[in-house]
């Protein structure tokens, strides 16, 4: 095995990495040494998970009984699901943005939904739902715990060992949050920013006006806005290993989408009166229903968002793309 030179944790700041069920592998959980220590996302609700979990902070001394608090990047269970488990245990406060922790998760029957609008299969669609029925057991919704703090863009939580400024950052996620610790030069960046990974723009829907899809490339634009406005800071990621500087992290982000936008252009162009979903095969030829799904998701993103620029024409009845700007040549070979 070689060993590479790695972007570390910054003092006090520990990474605790988690097994998840999911195909994404293990994800990241981070411990702030202080009085109290405080957690950063903890991993699924599962025996295996938490048992890792426990034994990850006893490494350092703590127990989940001593936690303050546990923070939320975002509430999808590789990095939330236990958080109401350990908090009825311990009576730990569970923290994070309302949209995670007020509202029922609903964005998955919408989700089917457009499938469905756009052209996918019935199969795959039924497939789909036995597979979150049992991903759905490696987590619990948050909105009945007692405990919940609220936190928003532009927000400070201080606590123990963390000093932490709030970054609003959907795009991957409704209830997305970035926390930035100034004093280390740090930002747990949760799923906007992973080392080698294009997170995917799984569709957001507006869970308070009913004005149904949002654009969530647009959010996630601004998502990466916000944190490349930090300057170059170490990323603390929810997967993989850390970043050493997330705006650079967040440019190179931001030129992947702009490139994948005239791709996905080019690819309406040339197929116009196909569905999305046939589209989405076309571009990433994936062959497991879940890629599949990940797929349409950001093929989705980008026909929103091309059709709000006003660059393509989507027949929402039929699911297909009618017209579609013709593609700007390559200026070199
Ligand atoms: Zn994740």
């Amino acid at each position: 095995m070689i060993v590479r030179t790695r972007t570390a944790c910054p003092p006090g700041v520990h990474q605790i990495s988690l097994p998840t069920p999911y195909p994404v592998g293990r994800s990241n959980a981070f411990l702030i040494q202080g009085d109290p220590p405080v957690l950063v996302d903890c991993g699924v609700k599962s025996t295996r998970a938490t048992a890792e979990l426990e034994a990850g902070l006893g490494e350092h001394g703590v127990r989940l009984e001593d936690l303050g608090a546990i923070l939320l990047s975002h509430p999808h269970f590789d990095h939330s699901g236990a958080a109401a488990a350990i908090a009825r245990r311990t009576g730990v406060k569970v923290v994070g943005h309302r949209f995670g922790l007020e509202y029922e998760f609903r964005g998955r029957d919408a989700f089917y939904r457009v499938l469905a609008q756009y052209g996918a299969p019935p199969s795959l669609i039924d497939t789909l739902v036995a597979m979150n029925d049992y991903g759905d057991r490696f987590g619990e919704q948050l909105t009945a715990l007692a405990k919940l703090e609220l936190l928003d863009q532009g927000d400070r939580f201080v606590m123990g060992g963390a000093e932490l400024d709030v970054l609003y950052t959907p795009g991957h996620n409704a209830a997305h949050l970035c926390f930035h610790d100034r004093g280390r030069g740090a930002l747990y960046c949760g799923d906007l920013l992973l080392a080698g990974i294009t997170p995917n723009p799984l569709p957001h829907f507006d869970l308070e006006a009913d004005r149904g899809r949002l654009l969530s490339l647009n959010l996630y634009l601004d998502s990466l806005d916000r944190v490349e406005a930090l300057g170059p800071v170490i990323g603390l990621t929810g997967h993989g290993r850390p970043l050493a500087d997330t705006a650079a992290a967040a440019r190179k982000a931001r030129r992947q989408i702009h490139q994948r936008a005239e791709i996905v252009l080019e690819l309406c162009y040339e197929h116009l009166g196909q569905t999305l979903f046939a589209l989405a095969g076309r571009l990433f030829g994936e062959e497991n229903p879940l890629g599949e799904a990940l797929a349409f998701s950001e093929l989705l993103a980008h026909a929103d968002r091309l059709e709000a620029n006003g660059r393509i024409k989507v027949d929402h009845e039929r699911g297909t793309v009618v017209w579609a700007q013709e593609p700007i040549a390559e200026e070199t070979e």
